[in-house]
């Protein structure tokens, strides 16, 4: 996919006279691409009409550099289109909300909904969930087991068969003991589709939630709008998560989720465990949707923030795919000095949200400085070893009080290390552009 919108950029930089021609077969060639991703049709179609009027035949011929202005077009054009233009609900912690998920079976609602209490437990919330799935065996269990596990409060049923009254009361129970996100989890599959979602309707009139989500796996494909739209009829759905981001899926099928809901996609599902959730972040998707790789942004970092001499080795050890800790520190160590703290991992799927968020660059760059001394005071098997199990209790003991740090700081410096080099090993038998190369997307 990367590799036939890199052609057509290619193809038509090289052509001397750009014409109408030239841009539409460049631009029927990356349509090509994006249905592959799973674009609806109806969007891309769409999107080559828009990019014909943006672009300037002028400004194109004038020689200016023809793939950055059409690539800019087009990644700018995917952005507007996940961008419903408003917000979706936003629980407040401390206030009660109620939030519904949706979706069919199997997209990943009883996984994502324990996902997004953690992720909220995590900050500080007291999160609760209600299992309103009495439609499939086994599922009060699933959903059970999860919470048990991040030690979630949660309320269910083996015996009763009516969801709308295990809703009610798990609601109202949860709104008693002060819990501030009440979450339900819904059933996804009915003998008739039509009972589906009357019961979605009754369950969301009788608990009114302040927030509706759809859940959408990202590997439906084309399937996206129609399903997204069916939801969005009966209930009022107000944001999107995408699941299974982990997968070989491009996720084009959530353009057309955010089109038939009018919502913003909040949250990615990136795994099967619990914390394997993140923030949506619109250009790392785009990106990937193009097939740019989700590393070409941050290539391109790495070529203007690691100095030149240590460029060729850093981009080595990265299509290795091992990341040892002296590794992290020295990029660590380049951020610091660039003082451009978030620009290199930021661009990283994962990296950016959690780790620096957006307006507290400070505090982001104390914690580094923090795993800094603790890993100075590591011995050179340690900082050349790419295996956490390295890393027994004595050896934990001797960097916190070498460091003077406690023993949870190191904990959560190397659960950081490890979160890192899961990223870094997907980078393993990447094809490095060399410098210059890069705008070829
Ligand atoms: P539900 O029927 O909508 O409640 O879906 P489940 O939550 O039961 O999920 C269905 C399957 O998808 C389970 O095996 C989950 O572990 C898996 N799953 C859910 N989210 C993700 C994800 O983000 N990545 C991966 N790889 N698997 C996921
Ligand atoms: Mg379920």
């Amino acid at each position: 996919l990367g590799g036939s919108i890199a052609r057509a950029l290619q193809q038509m930089s090289n052509a001397t006279i750009i014409d109408e021609k030239v841009l539409s077969d460049c631009l029927n060639e990356i349509s090509r691409a994006l249905l592959q991703a799973d674009v609806q049709f109806k969007m891309v179609r769409e999107m080559q009409l828009n990019i014909k009027r943006i672009v300037s035949f002028d400004e194109l011929a004038a020689g200016h550099n023809k793939r950055r202005i059409i690539q800019k077009a087009i990644f700018d054009e995917l952005c507007n289109m996940l961008d419903p233009g408003k917000p979706s609900y936003t629980p407040k912690k401390g206030k009660t909300s109620v939030v519904m998920f949706v979706g069919l079976q199997g997209s990943g609602k009883t996984t994502t909904c324990t996902k997004y209490a953690y992720y909220h437990q995590k900050k500080g919330w007291k999160p609760a969930l209600v299992c309103a799935d009495t439609f499939r065996a086994g599922a009060f269990d699933q959903l059970k087991q999860n919470a048990t596990k991040a030690k979630i409060p949660f309320y269910g049923s083996y015996m009763e068969s009516d969801p709308v009254k295990i809703a009610v009361e798990g609601v109202e129970r949860f709104k008693k003991e002060n819990c501030d996100l009440l979450i339900i989890d819904t059933s996804g599959r009915h003998k008739q589709e039509a009972a589906l979602f009357e019961e979605m309707r009754q369950v969301s009139e009788a608990t009114k939630p302040d927030l509706v989500i759809f859940v959408m796996d990202s590997s439906i494909g084309q399937a996206a709008f129609d399903q997204a739209q069916a939801f969005k009829q009966n209930v009022p759905v107000g944001a999107v998560i995408v699941t299974k981001m982990d997968g070989h899926a491009k996720g084009g099928g959530a353009l057309s989720a955010v089109a038939a809901t009018k919502s913003p996609i909040i949250f990615i599902g990136t795994g099967e465990h619990m914390d394997e959730f993140e923030v949506f972040d619109v250009k790392p998707f785009v990106s990937r949707l193009l097939g740019m790789g989700d590393w070409s942004g941050f290539m391109e970092k790495i070529h203007e923030v690691v100095p030149t001499d240590q460029q060729p080795e850093l981009l080595q050890k990265l299509s290795e795919g091992t990341f040892t800790l002296r590794i992290m520190y020295e990029q660590f160590q380049n951020i610091l000095n660039m003082g451009s703290l978030g620009q290199v991992f930021s661009m990283i799927p994962g990296f950016n949200a959690e780790f620096m968020p957006k307006g507290r660059e400070k505090e982001s760059q104390a914690r580094i400085k923090r795993f800094m001394t603790m890993m100075d005071s590591m011995t050179n098997e340690e900082l050349d070893s790419s295996n956490p199990k390295l890393f027994n209790e004595s050896r934990i003991m001797r960097i916190a009080r070498g460091s003077g740090r406690s023993v949870g700081e190191v904990i959560e410096m190397l659960e950081e290390y490890k979160r890192l080099a899961k990223l870094w090993s997907k980078m393993k038998g990447l094809k490095i552009p060399k410098k210059g190369e890069m705008s070829a997307l």
